[in-house]
């Protein structure tokens, strides 16, 4: 019978996975999950509840913290005064005295929950569950909202209103990847999610788990997860990554990333098709894109009629669907006659960017084209300096004989942005210790020593982080404080010299490097933005091979999760070619 699962169950699923360090381990817990506790009529219940940044059945919460957090006082009864209503509100800062759960809004909610609502578990079941959150989307006023909310706080104890916070602001922190849960699931599933993006199909279709699935086309009117760019920090190495493949380089536009699927209607003599392609303002005023960064307002205008020289124009760089079939495993350069052939551009409505014409014959006298093949690494340089000038975002590059994959980085697409090869430019370091301050630091970590991530195999996370630097400067009281709070958790003493640091963590044997605490696992660390005035100097002191002269933290990055940490290569390679070497 449908909707027997219990939502508790769920909930000890979630906190071993996340208690658990091993992936190996988090997995096959997972897969028992569904193997015993799930029945197959409960898979998209229970899946959704998982991957909730994937679920589009439920339409968005227009929940982030701060609303939820109001939402939560009114559902709990709390006076706005009061000191839980203010742990709430002032989550970033912490909830408790101790200010430990600084920065996460689930837990500050969890501790100010415990004392109000029952230990036991109430019994809810995840299809119960689901049709609350259901009617927390659907709801459009906050005092119906609240009053969803106060059914679930009767219905659960504060461990479950914990995760079911995390579920609303579609961020679970488990520490496994949506890769893995799909393959935990079924061998076919991420395949048939990449051609469709629709889980309740993928969990119905594949519920015989023993079964495998046909390999799925795309379709018409079914979302396809997009063929993505791998980054590049110069022209020599993207060359080289493209070694002897016949390259199309094209300009990078800055709005945003659009599918159209079309299927019948008048407008071109094509009826079914799928274009891939980025949607910009058209200044006709000027005759050319209206500048990055502005996108979304003046496209607002546009549409309203409120700036007769601005339009939405799309520019289709691909085509994946034509007539009755797929496209997508022709290579791009027969996409680019499909292209040409199917697609009657509109001056400044729809452009198709492809090597001859198209988009090219609208570039003002002295403007660079915006697609063009390459022969060699020095037109790749031009192009790419011309663009620049032209204050294009930067380009991307494209293997003229490759296939459109969904949700590919592998390198058949690269993209290189000026900002990555700039000296003074952000790096994105993850801390991987902490060293202990003096006077009104005393006694409090008040410096970090960060890392950067040995390169992964593709589609795969970060195993080592190799240390790179000692940075200090640059933050507010309040935000260090809020750093090492969140940290301070996971902080490991060094003991030497009985003890090392953490295996995943490479270092040297110097001892100016050394930290006072580690950290216990990069999972749980955070992410910095680091910039320095000063060239990077070749570092003996740490275990990459640059370091920074001066570094300060720019900004604390908690929207960026652990793994997408710069790479020592990467870093190399913009070391290089700030250098000029
Ligand atoms: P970014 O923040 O750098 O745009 P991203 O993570 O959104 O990166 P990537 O796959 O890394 O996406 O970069 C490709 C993106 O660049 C596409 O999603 C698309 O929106 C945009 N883009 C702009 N011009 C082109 C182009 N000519 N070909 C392909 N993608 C393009």
């Amino acid at each position: 019978m449908t909707g027997e699962t219990k939502f508790s169950v769920m909930v000890s699923l979630f906190e071993w996975i996340q208690k658990t360090k091993y992936s190996a381990k988090k997995r096959s817990k997972f897969r028992k999950f569904l193997d015993t506790f799930c029945k197959p009529e409960d898979y998209f219940s229970a899946i959704r509840l998982i991957l909730p940044s994937l679920d589009r059945e439920r339409g968005s919460y227009g929940l982030k913290e701060s609303v939820l957090a109001t939402c939560l006082v009114d559902a709990l009864g709390l006076s706005k005064e009061s000191p839980d209503a203010l742990r709430l509100f002032n989550w970033r800062k912490g909830g408790a005295k101790t200010g430990v759960n600084a920065g996460n809004f689930s837990l500050v909610a969890f501790e100010v929950l415990q004392s109000r609502q029952v230990m036991s578990s109430a019994g809810l079941t995840i299809k119960e569950l689901n049709d609350l959150l259901d009617r927390l989307a659907l709801n459009e006023n906050r005092a119906d909202k609240t009053s969803v909310l106060s059914t679930l706080i009767k219905k659960t104890n504060a461990q479950e209103m914990k995760w079911i916070i995390m579920i609303i602001l579609k961020d679970l922190k488990l520490g496994i990847s949506e890769k893995s849960i799909f393959h935990e699931f079924h061998p076919d599933a991420e395949d048939l999610f990449n051609v469709t993006c629709d889980l309740k199909l993928v969990c119905e279709k594949l519920k015989d788990r023993s079964q495998r699935h046909k390999r799925q086309d795309i379709e018409v009117g079914k979302a396809v997860r997009p063929q993505l760019a791998m980054r590049v920090s110069d022209a020599q190495s993207a060359w080289k990554k493209l070694h002897v493949k016949e390259v199309v380089m094209e300009c990078k536009f800055d709005g945003d990333r659009i599918q159209i699927h079309k299927n019948g209607g008048e407008i071109h003599y094509f009826s079914r098709c799928i274009l891939d392609g980025e949607m910009l303002v058209w200044d006709s005023s000027s005759n050319r894109f209206a500048e990055f960064g502005s996108n979304q307002e003046i496209a607002k205008a546009a549409r309203d009629g409120l700036d007769s020289h601005r339009q939405l124009c799309y520019v289709a760089f691909d085509i994946l669907y034509v007539g009755d079939t797929s496209v997508i495993h022709q290579s791009l350069r027969e996409r680019h006659d499909l292209l040409r052939k199917f697609v009657r551009p509109l001056k400044g409505r729809l452009e198709i960017l492809v090597p001859d014409g198209g988009l090219n014959d609208r570039r003002l006298p002295g403007e660079p084209p915006c697609s063009l093949i390459a022969y060699n690494v020095n037109a790749v340089e031009r192009f790419f300096e011309e663009t620049v000038k032209n204050r294009d975002e930067g380009i991307i590059l494209k293997d003229l004989g490759s296939k459109w994959e969904p949700s590919d980085r592998s390198g058949k697409w690269l993209k290189m942005k000026p900002e990555y090869i700039q000296a003074t430019s952000d790096l994105d370091v993850l801390i991987i210790g902490g060293y202990y301050g003096s006077g009104r630091h005393g006694g409090e970590v008040a410096q970090f020593l960060v890392g950067l991530a040995e390169r992964p195999a593709p589609n795969t996370f970060p195993r080592r982080f190799i240390s790179f630097c000692r940075v200090g400067t640059g933050l507010s009281d309040d935000e260090l404080a809020a750093v090492v709070t969140k940290l301070k958790p996971y902080f490991r003493k060094y003991e030497y010299p009985k003890k090392g640091p953490p295996s995943f963590y490479q270092v040297t044997n110097n001892s100016k490097e050394r930290p006072d605490v580690w950290i216990e696992s990069p999972e749980k660390s955070i992410i910095l933005s680091i910039t320095s005035d000063i060239r990077t100097i070749s570092s003996e002191v740490f275990a990459a091979p640059y370091s920074l002269r001066f570094p300060r933290i720019n900004r604390v990055r908690c929207d960026k999760p652990w793994h997408e940490c710069l790479d020592v290569q990467s870093f190399i390679e913009l070391v290089h070619s700030s250098n000029g070497t």
